[in-house]
């Protein structure tokens, strides 16, 4: 499979490049030259197919002759170590339990595969791989999860130092080995500012083989696409039509999704669930993509105000008529947000995190327009309700439990080096390494 940038169709490069560069030097995304199908039998007999043998069959279409089959089961095999259930709630609606992961949001599925992929391709070369990203919190950790001891590769965390959560920051600093913590006195703008100009200085990147791994990288949006096939695979005996909710931000999770329904997976329709950061909803109604600065809500992973992968979306349908057939977007704010989390828990006794009760009120809505009885709504959860305990807390009014392998990290020493904000701090830090 060779896969170009969304802004120059006749730039084909392989997999292994599309993944290490990440990024396309014209500043577009890659993607496939041709998204691939699925034969007939394969979803017939989803069944008795395993979450495993899924994401085989799954990342050997887009991986095709660069990695070996030996090779790319043990990359599946070693990434996808927790599960991915839908949990119903009643005869109509489930939740696709994205949270089972080591930090415990979605972005560990990418993170893991996208970490051992990146392993496998940089080894036998000479000089050791350093990624650098710059994090407001969540990204960073899923990252060091992924690339934690992965041979051949450091990464480098940038946070801005007392702007992340105090969890978070034990997510981020208490690996040690190859993750190093640079905690920067700055703003997230800063990190990023200091990532970008990283890998443009010449000395840098004549000393130090540097790469990114960034929320862009076709490799993370490869294994998303598996638990999508693996949760349809979980509800198909129902017999009724399956419509998805995916709360949205950069919008790479409904990109998985979409192209997991291009590869064949008879979703009916998709739900693009935004909070007040709504440029991808409005662009649905009126066709004009209108990008703006984000505001600030609960469902922070989900600010978003230029989301990075509309551009792959426009590639995939090309007009905004083809897009409306497949996708459906609504949006709501904070006050709804919290109403979401007590109805979730009201009605179902289940305890929904604010990116999932966004998921929840889009799904509500759609199945009230339609005749309910006929759909069987799969409400993505992106992230596990102990991740935001402050807000659910105060909405519930009872405590929440957090998962042991979140207090375990809480209890771990904090290992970071505290650099100021200027570039050459940073490079005279990396040099000397
Ligand atoms: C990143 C994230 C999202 C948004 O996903 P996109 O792929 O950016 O649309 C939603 N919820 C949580 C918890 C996240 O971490």
């Amino acid at each position: 499979m060779r896969y170009f940038s969304t802004r120059n169709k006749n730039k084909l490069v392989s997999f292994k490049e599309a993944v290490m560069e990440g990024l396309a030097s014209d500043g577009g995304l890659f993607m496939p030259e041709e998204i691939p199908s699925f034969p007939n039998s394969f979803i017939e007999n989803l069944e008795s197919i395993s979450f495993e043998e899924i994401g085989f069959e799954t990342a050997k279409k887009f991986a095709g002759d660069e990695i070996s089959d030996e090779k790319l089961r043990e990359i599946i095999s070693k990434s996808l170590f927790f599960p991915a259930p839908v949990v119903e709630l009643d005869e109509s609606i489930g939740i696709l339990e994205l949270f089972h992961g080591p930090t415990l949001a979605f972005k560990d599925f990418g993170a893991q595969f996208m970490a051992r992929t990146m392993g496998y391709f940089v080894q036998g070369s000479e000089k050791e791989l350093n990624i650098l990203v710059a994090t407001s919190g969540d990204t960073g950790s899923a990252v060091a999860n992924g690339f934690y001891e992965v041979e051949g590769i450091n990464v480098f965390i940038l946070y801005p130092s007392g702007k992340v959560s105090a969890i978070q920051e034990k997510q981020l600093t208490t690996l040690g080995k190859n993750i190093t913590a640079l905690e920067i006195q700055g703003t997230f703008d800063d990190c990023q500012d200091l990532v970008k100009k990283a890998f443009v200085d010449r000395a840098l990147n004549e000393k130090l083989n540097l790469s990114s791994a960034n929320s862009i990288n076709i490799a993370r949006l490869i294994p998303q696409s598996f638990y999508y096939i693996n949760a349809f695979k979980q509800v198909a005996k129902k017999n009724k039509k399956v419509v998805v909710s995916v709360p949205s931000g950069n919008l790479g999770n409904i990109t998985a999704g979409l192209m997991a329904h291009k590869m064949g997976l008879p979703v009916d329709m998709f739900i693009a669930a935004t909070n007040s950061n709504d440029v991808f909803t409005n662009y649905l109604s009126s066709g004009k993509y209108e990008p703006r600065k984000s505001v600030q809500t609960y469902s922070n992973a989900m600010d978003v105000g230029n989301p990075s992968n509309f551009e792959r979306i426009q590639n995939i349908y090309g007009v905004v008529e083809a897009m409306n057939k497949e996708i459906f977007s609504v949006s709501h704010n904070d006050e709804s947000t919290v109403d979401g989390i007590k109805e979730v828990f009201e009605k179902y006794n289940y305890i929904i995190d604010p990116h999932g009760s966004v998921g929840y009120l889009a799904l509500k809505k759609f199945l009230s327009n339609h005749n309910k009885k006929e759909y069987f709504g799969v409400n993505v959860e992106t992230a596990h309700p102990a991740k935001f305990k402050d807000i659910i807390e105060s909405t519930l009014g009872k405590e929440i439990e957090i998962p042991e392998r979140l207090k375990e990290c809480i209890n771990r020493e904090k290992k970071s080096i505290v650099l100021d904000n200027k570039f050459d701090t940073l490079k005279n830090f990396l040099l000397s390494l």
